[in-house]
């Protein structure tokens, strides 16, 4: 009898080592393939924009830049290029910087309900009339402790792409609510959706439903990936909900525990 245990004892650990062992690797390439992939990922996006300026710079050296009908129009394509390589850059170094060890949060307790009211302020003062805000948050006041530049730049890229994507006389809807120990902030449009299958990648690194669609309205494809990492980094959670034709609802999390502090009311306001 105890024999058998050893053996099985025996079956087990070596078992377990095995499984070890695979998960290990298996962990390695992947995070090598996943390198890789970016790697390559970047260097796409950055050749894309260097041809399309290679090829309208040839043209005025060649002469456009004599004819006064094509002239303004190339160099508009050459700046429009130039800002989003800018962009893409600024967004890598984001990444990059989130990536590193030394990475830090800056946090403060702040009010939450006016934080996100002065981010739509400035959304409503900038946007187009194409769109009309919704806001379904009342002004009681919540304080909650984050990094605001995060939480900004978090919010800045939703908003954006909520606007990007709505249709003429489209609603983008603002709301946020607490409960057990989370704050959970909603913003949602009625745009044209992303198809189901493709909802839970759009938080990747250069996913984008439609490639050429999303470049063509200027995105990097890096916008979301950073909201994610920035959430995580405060432990909230990310995700969406999105009906194909019919609009998108991005959701975010962040951990609340700071119910004392609403009782200060505006003393921290
Ligand atoms: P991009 O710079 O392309 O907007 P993001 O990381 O911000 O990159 O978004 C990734 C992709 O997710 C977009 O290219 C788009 O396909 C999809 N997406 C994001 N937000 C929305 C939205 N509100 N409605 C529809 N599609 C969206």
């Amino acid at each position: 009898l105890r024999a058998n245990f050893s053996v099985i004892q025996k079956e087990t650990g070596f078992i377990n080592g095995l499984i070890t062992v695979l998960h290990d690797i298996t962990e390695q390439e992947k995070i090598e393939m996943d390198r890789r992939e970016f790697v390559s990922n970047v260097s796409h996006e950055l050749r894309t924009p260097l041809t399309t300026m290679r090829s309208y710079l040839e043209a005025l050296a060649d002469g456009a830049w004599q004819d006064e009908n094509i002239a303004p129009s190339f160099l508009h394509v050459t700046q429009t290029e130039t800002e989003r390589m800018i962009r893409l850059v600024n967004d890598l170094l984001q990444l990059s910087r989130m990536d590193s060890a030394d990475y830090e949060m800056n946090k403060d307790i702040v009010n939450f309900t006016s934080f996100f009211t002065r981010i739509i302020d400035r959304f409503e003062m900038s946007k187009s009339d194409h769109v009309n805000f919704v806001r379904l948050f009342s002004e009681v006041s919540h304080y909650i402790e984050i990094d605001t530049d995060k939480i900004t730049q978090v919010l800045d890229n939703i908003i954006s792409n909520a606007i990007k994507y709505s249709p003429d006389g489209g609603n983008v809807r603002f709301g946020f609510t607490v409960h057990d120990n989370m704050l959970k902030v909603m913003i949602s449009d009625d745009g044209m959706g992303i198809p189901k299958e493709n909802v839970g990648r759009i938080f990747e690194r250069f996913y984008r439903v439609d490639r050429a669609r999303a470049r063509s309205m200027g995105g990097t494809g890096l916008g979301l990936a950073i909201a994610r990492e920035m959430v995580e980094a405060h432990g909230g959670k990310i995700w969406a909900e999105s009906e194909e034709g019919h609009g998108t609802t991005i959701f975010f999390t962040l951990p609340y525990d700071l119910e004392d502090f609403d009782e200060a009311g505006d003393e921290w306001a």
